[in-house]
Order: structure tokens, then sequence, then C-alpha cells
């Protein structure tokens, strides 16, 4: 309306003076009276923008009722600029939990007529520009045009562009909703923009975006209407003459990767950059300089000053990998004052922030996707993983379950569970030293213990933002023993390990909780990464690249990471490479453990509580000390089928072969251990007034409750059972038994090698002792029974699992298990026998019916086994 208006005045004026002219001079007028008309296609800067809350910064927004307006200026078209996104407030399941980074995008601003397309580069495809390949890469693999906006006006003098984001932002623009699942859709009408904030080299949007789904979620109050916060982050590539540096498989950093049709010499024509900073000499020629820009990281005011030195420590320790690659105070930590009032969310600062009560801490970073740079970082740590050990124990499944079925080789670097990890850590050895009598009355943790934690997780977490990828081998470096005899030593290969808390066996001297300083794989990566080569090209760094590569073999510099620690598919071969273990032999250790769990174990229904206090403290120490008794028995199935894997490239020094079967009798000694202690029932002989000491807490608020338990009193039998069967999961699953079969091949002939049938015989044996006894040696009765109540249950899963091969294995599991595990059922069978015939109605009522009811679904499965074979 408004429009038509200033038309009509427009034509009103020029009808005024439209008889007083000569025809030529209307000639001029009806050009310019089209000229305005044509200017009139865009409504006035001013009026589209008034009103408008507006914020400064690399972008130009206008905040307007729902609207945000962009201004981009003509330099800024046509030219790439970062979006990364990430969660403020998650649904805390599955991967959208607060402060996860979800997506980072290359995108671009296209004019096209009077519309400005937002396009998403494509960044993994390339080849050389103005070749044959080039244009081919061009036609095959184009960019994808996200949006196309309405241009709502064009600035009389900057000539910029104005156009509405907001159907950008308010969108399921990362896309989420398949994750969130339950059919939900982004709710346009009820998502609202949060906090919008504008730097010179980024710009910040929050939206409070409603997503509606139809089936229910448990971590949500109503899923029609599940809120999230989504952050997004436009900034600036930078331009300056930085260039990427190749990546090797042998150290571990994280990449930027390229698919290059370029190279058609190469094997595959991938280009594999390693994402690491800028950083130049000041003095070119000198061996040790200070950087041109230093990495500087901000300590956030909100840090508590407790703190803020274990942290600073922590940042700055990296200085000594830098000076070894040829930098002088490469690194600097300062503290944000308290009268300086920048935002942590600046691009320009790189920080390190306090959040409460959120049990993380990530170090997200932000890179450019061509080459690999990093631009910025900040970390987050959460003051919960202090405090969450206090708090109901979980165990390490939870995350080994999800895993299992979701493959993490490419664990991005923004995905880091370390504070989570030492969360739990710090549980056990608050229960370690309660048991002791070391912790005080108030359950403190000693500042000391505390100190080395958060400078342990400072390095790791400053690490990743430096390139790092985690090293889950670096634990192997010293043996258990050596441990105790440091002191301001590195106790690890690396600190980007999630390592164990270091707690020496009862009596003994106690050595560091935590690793103090980097280690030896921490200087070779830094020195790959950012030692000053010189070459005029990545390609022509190759030679001294590779000379720092092939040091590979060298001890201390061993190297596991994600994707060899995964779970998913037990297909973690290499039993040295382990989260939250810790010595070169991580058996021992899982055998240290468990004897630490077993002092405490009787222990702790005196210890950790004290006259007065409620016993939630008891169950709190028994489920964390039966977390690392699993754990323990887990680190020691790995052995099973187990192979030492290497990243050594042929003809590096000391080189060795990519494979090398663990020795039989390690896997023997392994499946020994397992035996004695995760399927006897004598480890789990606890005294009852242990198991009616596990009280749950009574109060039920907001700040404490009972909650989802479905139970009050402590679920003893199937949590008991849930160790157990992940044990056998592990040794029966098709992957293992394919490797143990395999490894059978790859012992040097005449060595002793671990077979398929040892393993069967072994489990069996374990599972079946009752079978061997002699049943009429007394009367049983149903609370003296025979075979014991963890037994019996741990036997019908031996049967189901043995069935389950015989009858509808897994696909990979190979044809001698099978016919080990019909062999298996038939022999558990006649002994089953044996044992009745003998009873002569001595059996209690629980193992008579336990073994008549066994012996029905073996005779069955066996049945069912022949007539499927007939088929
Ligand atoms: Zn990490």
């Amino acid at each position: 309306m408004r429009y038509l208006l200033t038309f009509w005045i427009c034509l009103t004026l020029i009808g005024g003076y439209c008889f007083a002219v000569s025809a030529q001079e209307a000639a001029q007028l009806a050009t310019q009276e089209a000229a305005a008309k044509k200017k009139k296609e865009f409504e006035d800067f001013s009026k589209v923008t008034e009103d408008s809350k507006s914020y400064q910064g690399f972008f130009r927004l206008y905040e307007k009722k729902e609207n945000l307006y962009c201004e981009i200026q003509p330099s800024q078209l046509d030219k790439p600029f970062l979006c990364m996104m990430s969660l403020s407030r998650g649904l805390g399941r599955g991967y959208l939990i607060s402060g996860m980074t979800l997506n980072e995008w290359l995108l671009v601003w296209k004019r096209v007529g009077d519309r400005v397309h937002l396009v998403r580069k494509n960044v993994r495809f390339r080849a050389d520009k103005g070749t044959p390949t080039g244009q081919a890469v061009d036609y095959s693999y184009s960019d994808s045009v996200l949006f196309s906006l309405k241009i709502e006006s064009i600035h009389p003098q900057r000539r910029s562009l104005l156009v509405n984001i907001a159907p950008v932002f308010m969108s399921d623009l990362p896309p989420l909703a398949s994750s969130i699942g339950g059919g939900a859709r982004f709710d346009k009408t009820r998502s609202t923009w949060g906090t919008i904030k504008g730097f010179p080299k980024n710009v910040e949007l929050r939206v409070k975006a409603v997503y509606a789904a139809n089936s229910s979620m448990d971590t949500v109050p109503d899923s029609r209407g599940i809120q999230l916060t989504l952050h997004y982050s436009l900034s600036q590539l930078p331009s300056n003459n930085y260039q990427p540096r190749l990546a090797d498989d042998r150290l571990g950093h994280f990449m930027t990767v390229v698919k290059d049709y370029s190279l058609l010499t190469s094997d595959a024509p991938y280009v594999r950059y390693i994402n690491r900073w800028h950083l130049e000499k000041a003095d070119k020629k000198a061996e040790l300089s200070p950087p041109k820009d230093p990495i500087i990281f901000y300590i956030e005011k909100t840090v508590p000053h407790r703190f803020r030195p274990y942290i600073r420590q922590g940042i700055l320790e990296w200085n000594k990998a830098f000076e070894k690659a040829g930098f002088v105070d490469a690194i600097e930590a300062r503290i944000q004052q308290d009268y300086e009032d920048w935002d942590p969310e600046d691009a320009r600062y790189n920080t390190i922030r306090w959040v409460v009560d959120a049990g993380f801490a990530i170090g997200p970073s932000r890179v450019n996707p061509l080459t690999g740079q990093i631009l910025d970082a900040d970390i987050l740590i959460s003051d919960g993983f202090i405090r969450s050990w206090q708090r109901e124990y979980t165990t390490y499944f939870e995350e080994l379950d999800h895993e299992h079925d979701h493959p993490i080789d490419d664990a991005s670097r923004f995905q880091c569970q370390m504070a989570s990890g030492l969360a739990r850590q710090m549980g056990f050895m608050a229960s370690v030293l309660q048991a002791r009598g070391v912790l005080g009355e108030d359950g403190e943790l000693p500042e000391e213990f505390i100190g080395q934690a958060l400078k342990s997780l400072t390095m790791h977490e400053v690490g990743h933002t430096l390139g790092l990828r985690h090293n889950f081998k670096a634990s192997t470096i010293h043996s258990l023993d050596d441990l105790n005899k440091k002191s301001d030593e590195a106790l690890l290969g690396s600190v980007m390990e999630y390592d164990a808390v270091n707690i020496a066996p009862e009596g003994k001297k106690q050595g560091d909780y935590y690793t103090t300083t980097i280690g030896p794989w921490d200087y070779w990566v830094v020195e790959y990464a950012y030692k000053s080569i010189g070459g005029s090209s990545p390609e022509a760094e190759l030679p001294e690249l590779q000379k720092i590569a092939a040091r590979v073999a060298t001890p201390g510099l061993t190297y596991g990471t994600d994707g060899d620690a995964s779970a998913y598919q037990s297909r973690d071969l290499d039993p040295l490479v382990n989260r939250w273990d810790l010595g070169s032999d991580p058996l021992d250790f899982a055998k240290q453990r468990r004897e630490i769990v077993v002092e405490l174990w009787d222990k702790i229904a005196d210890k950790v509580t004290k006259e007065g206090m409620g016993y939630q403290r008891v169950r709190r120490a028994f489920g964390s000390l039966l977390g690392e008794h699993g754990y323990s028995m887990y680190l020691a199935s790995r052995y099973i089928g187990g192979q030492y894997h290497h990243r050594d490239h042929r003809g590096d020094e000391n080189g060795r072969l990519p494979f090398v079967p663990v020795p039989a009798a390690k896997q023997r000694e392994a499946l020994e251990f397992i035996k004695a202690h995760a399927l006897s029932d004598k480890a789990f002989d606890f005294p009852p007034d242990l198991l009616n000491s596990l009280a749950i807490t009574r109060w039920s608020d907001w700040g404490s409750s009972s909650g989802s338990s479905t139970r009050l009193d402590y679920p003893v039998h199937s949590a008991i059972l849930n160790h157990q069967n992940r044990i056998l999961g592990r040794l029966l699953h098709p992957n293992v038994l394919s490797r143990v079969q395999d490894t059978e091949l790859k012992f040097p002939n005449g060595e002793d090698a671990f077979t398929l049938p040892e393993l069967f015989s072994g489990i069996t044996d374990a599972v079946w002792t009752e079978l061997d006894r002699n049943v009429g040696e007394k009367q049983w009765s149903n609370t003296d029974a025979f075979i014991s109540s963890f037994r019996r249950a741990l036997q019908r899963e031996h049967l189901k699992r043995l069935i389950k091969l015989v009858l509808d294995a897994d696909s990979g599991t190979p044809e001698d298990a099978r016919s080990l595990a019909r062999h298996h059922l038939g022999q558990i069978n006649s002994q089953i026998q044996g044992v009745l015939q003998n009873a002569q109605g001595r059996l209690d009522d629980y193992s008579l019916a336990h073994l008549e009811e066994s012996q029905v679904r073996v005779t069955k499965a066996l049945d069912a086994s022949f007539q499927v074979q007939k088929r």
C-alpha cells in the first residue's frame, strides 16, 4: 500500500509540470520516471530497517520482529565464509547434548537477478582450475543452493544488499529432525530468535528452535514441543599466506580431506591436510624464535580463582613441545580481567570457559575447510566433572553399548568424553580414598588430586585445539610399578589419552595421580605439524616430513585412536589400545584393579559412612566398584583373538609388520583371569549386610531423586548378570571368533597357538563347573542350592548364546564355531543327564528345575538344528 501511495504522489508531481514542458523534456521525464519505477523495485533501505535493532559485525544485521535482515557488502558477495552450527541447549540424549558442534559449512552469497542465493560450497572435490579435469569436476560436483532470498533493499551509498535471513535460520538447517527421531519436524511458528551478537570477524546467532514429534521421549516433558537452542556462528575466512601441510597416517592429527582429481598418479586421489594453526617465526632465520602471532588462550573470568593456576599450567605446558619445533612462547595464557567485557564468542579470542553443571569438557575449533588452518578455539569445561562423581555412578558400559552399534572411526574433533570419564575415575578414587581412611569426613578430594586432574584435562582439551587426535595407546609406555616411582615426569606417551587415575596398591608409595606433563608422542606430533620446513609447496615439504614420521617405531611414540579402541562390532583388535587403563600391560592393570576392588568390597559399608550419615554413599561406592570390576574383565577379554597393531611403513627404522598376534600364553592368561573372576560366583560372594546397605536416595525433589529407578533396593542379580553377559558376548562375537581362528595361522611354525576349541572349552568348563561335582554329596536346599542363583542365570545365558550360534548365527560367524557350539550343547546335555540320574532326590528345587529346563531347551535346539541341516 505504501509503495502505491509513493508512486501516486510521484505521478501527481510529474503530472503538475506536464503541460508546461516540451516533447523532448517529456521524453526525458519518461526515462526518469522509468528509472524511478525501476528504483522502486526495492524498498528504501532506511524504511526496511526502520525501528529495527541493529548489530554491527562481520555482517551488519537488523532485527525487526521475526525478521532478521543481513546487509551483504559488495565485497562479501561470491566470497566464502564459514558457518559453524552447534547445540547450545540439547536434549540430553544421543548426540544431542549441550555444547555439541553439529556441522561446519562453507557458504557463499551469490546475486542472481533480484535475488541472493545462499550456496553451500562443495569443499570435498577439486581439480586444477582451467584444466579439462577441473571443468569435469565442476560439472560433476556442483555446489548446493540452499536458499534463494529476495533482495529487500539496496543501500544507496554502500551498494550493499539487504536480505531477510530468517527463513535460513528459522528452519531445520543442520538438519536435526531425523536425529531427534519420532517424526520430529521444525515448527517455524513457535521458534524464536535468541541472542544475536556481532563482532568484526564473526556474527553469532541463536535460535530457540521448537520441534514437534509424534512419539514421546523420556528426556522431554512433551514431545509436541521439543526445545533446542541452535547456535550459528558465521565467520570470515582469513586471507594470509598459510601453507597447508600434508598428513601422515603414522601420526594422529585431525585432518581436512579433499578429493583432487588432478592427482592421477596417486594410489587414491585424496589430499589430506592436517589441521593446525598458522604459526610463522618472527625471525625466520633463527633456530628458536617467537611466532609473529602467538596462539593466545584467555581464561575466562568465570573460571573460579582456585582452579585458574591449574588451567594456566595446562595451557602453557604445550610450549615445551613448540620449543622443540622451533618456537618460543608459541602459546600464551592470559586471564580475562574483571573489567574486560569482551565476549568469549568473539572469534578473535580463544577461550577457556567454565560452565556450570553440564558434566563435560570439549575443545572445538574453527577450521578453514579448504586448507585445514585452525582459526579459533573455545574450550568449555564444566564444573560438573568435579562434582558429578558424588552422584549415582554410571559405568563405562553405557558408552560401550552405544558404541557397539555405532562406528566412531571418524570421531570428529568435536567429540571428547574425557571429562565424563574423569568424573567416573574420581568416583572410584573417592571410594578408594574413603575406604582407606584418607578422605576427610566431608568427602572432599585432596587439592593435589583435583589440581592434577584439572591440569591433565586442560592439556588434553588444548591438545585437541592444536589439531591432535586421541591416543589411546599412550598409557602403555611405562609399567604400573614404574609409574609410582616417577615424579613430575610424563606418565603417558601423550596427554591425548583417557588415562585411568594412578592408584598405588595399599601400603605402597603413591606417585602422581595423573600425568603432569606432556609426553614423547605429543612432542613428536607437534614437531610434525608446526616445525618450519620452508618448502615452496605442501609437496615440497614431504621429504622432511617423512623423516619425522619414520620415527614411528621409536619407544614412546606408540599410537592408536578412536577407531582402534571402538567396540563397534568388536573390531578393537589391539588389547593395548584402551580408554581408562594404565601401564604397559593392560592385563596387569586389570588384575591390580580387581585386587583394589576386592580390597574395598568388604570395607566400604563401614568406611564410606560415618555416624549420622545415610547409606547412599555405600550404594554409590558399590556401583563404582562393580563398574571397575566389570571393566577390568572387559580389558582382559580384549586379549582373546587379540593382535598388536602397528602403523609403521615399510623401511621405517626398526619397522614392524602391521599385525603381531597376542602370544597364546597371554591369551590363555587372560581367559583364566576371566574364568576365575567374571564367570565364577566366588567373585560375587557379598556379605548380606553389604547388600542390605545399598540404599537409594530418599529425597524426592528436583535436587535429587530416585527418578527412573524401578527398584529402591539394589538389583544385584541383574547387575552381575549384565557384567557377565557383556564378557560372554565379547568372547563369542563373530569378529572375535573369526579373529581367533585367523590368528591360528599367524603364529610362526611350531609356535603354540590359541584355538577356537580351547576358547569354547574354557568357557563351558568355567560356566558349568557344577556338572563335574558329586551331586549326591549332601542334601541341597533352596537356600543352599547345588547351583547358585548367579550361576543359574549365567548358565541360561551361555545356553542361549550357544543355541543362537547353532540355529541362527550372526553373519560372519565361522562355520567351525557353529559346529563347536553344537558339540558343546551335546556335551552339556549328557552331563546334565548324568547329574539328574545321580541326584536321587538330593537336588534343591531351583537347581532341579533349572537343569530339567536346560535339558529340554538343548534337546529341542539340537533337534531343530538337525532339521535345519536336513533341509
Ligand atoms: Zn578428547
